[in-house]
């Protein structure tokens, strides 16, 4: 008798547990799920007949990757973020929940006409903030070609491809004209930092989207050297940091000339998303 699903199961869960997987029993369902096509209730009353021979092959191969610690949202080739899916790969950093706080942010404030988001990776940022904004457009920019590849796949697939003028470039090279709103989640992670992170990430997600440079600092010099030029009078800057940036990140801005004018706070109570305005704009804060 050949096994069942709940038996290929439970074998699966051993081994993820083996390879340090820090979820095993909820990565072994997702991917039994998904390798099987079924909803979730389906494949819960199917849990004691053998899967088919495609299904079968379809585990194996998810499960063989997530022993060598391949994000879950790779094998799958999706993550969901603010309620919409996105197409995820190797080129690019997986949307993260903490991210949704920008998009928070953002949406607090009035909806602009033009958005730009500097560093699109997936695009989870800029198409995210088209669809919910059905009036607005936006340029993004993307230095990575596989990163930008994806970025225009999710903008067809979410119907914001129309509204959405995606360029390669690095920061604001591509970048003409002027945006009531300038997004961005930028690599903020010490350089010698990357190495210590979880395999997941430091062996599948690409290095320059995490690596800020030797202090974790080098993008947001780079972004602040060029807003002036892009930010529209009256304009919104929010842009994503690391723990315990805050007080670097707002120095930087003020030395061009941008106050904070709120510090966004993730599910963790930390400091996640920094709103600027220009200073001349926005005394209050100092
Ligand atoms: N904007 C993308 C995101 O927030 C990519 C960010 C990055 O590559 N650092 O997921």
């Amino acid at each position: 008798m050949s096994a069942t699903r709940a038996g290929l199961l439970s074998d699966a869960i051993r081994l993820l547990a083996e390879a340090g997987v820090g979820d095993p029993a909820r990565d072994a369902r997702l991917l039994a799920r998904w390798a099987s096509g079924l909803e979730a209730a389906a494949f819960a009353a199917r849990l004691d007949e053998p899967p088919g021979v495609d299904e079968a092959a379809r585990f194996a191969t998810g499960l063989g990757k997530r022993i060598a610690r391949q994000p879950m949202s790779q094998i799958m080739g999706s993550r969901e973020f603010w309620g919409r899916r996105f197409e995820v790969g190797p080129d690019v950093l997986d949307p993260r929940p903490e991210t949704e706080t920008l998009i928070a942010a953002a949406l607090a404030g009035p909806a602009p006409r033009r958005v730009l988001d500097l560093g699109l990776g997936s695009g989870c940022i800029l198409l995210t903030l088209l669809a919910e904004w059905p009036c607005a457009s936006g340029l993004g920019v993307e230095r990575s070609a596989g990163a930008l590849a994806v970025a225009r796949r999710n903008a067809e697939a979410l119907g914001v491809a129309g509204r959405a003028d995606l360029q390669p470039g690095d920061w604001f090279d591509a970048v003409r004209g002027r945006f009531e709103l300038v997004v961005s989640n930028p690599p903020y992670i010490p350089e010698q930092e990357v190495e210590a992170l979880e395999p997941e990430v430091r062996g599948w997600e690409p290095f320059a989207a995490l690596s800020g440079g030797a202090d974790g600092l080098a993008a947001y010099r780079a972004i602040a050297a060029g807003l002036e030029g892009a930010l529209a009078p009256g304009g919104r800057a929010i842009l994503e940091i690391g723990a315990g940036q805050e007080d670097d990140v707002a120095a930087i801005f003020a030395e061009r000339g941008f106050a904070l004018a709120a510090a966004h706070r993730d599910l963790d109570e930390r400091p996640r998303a920094l709103e600027f305005r220009r200073a001349s704009e926005h005394p209050g804060r100092f």
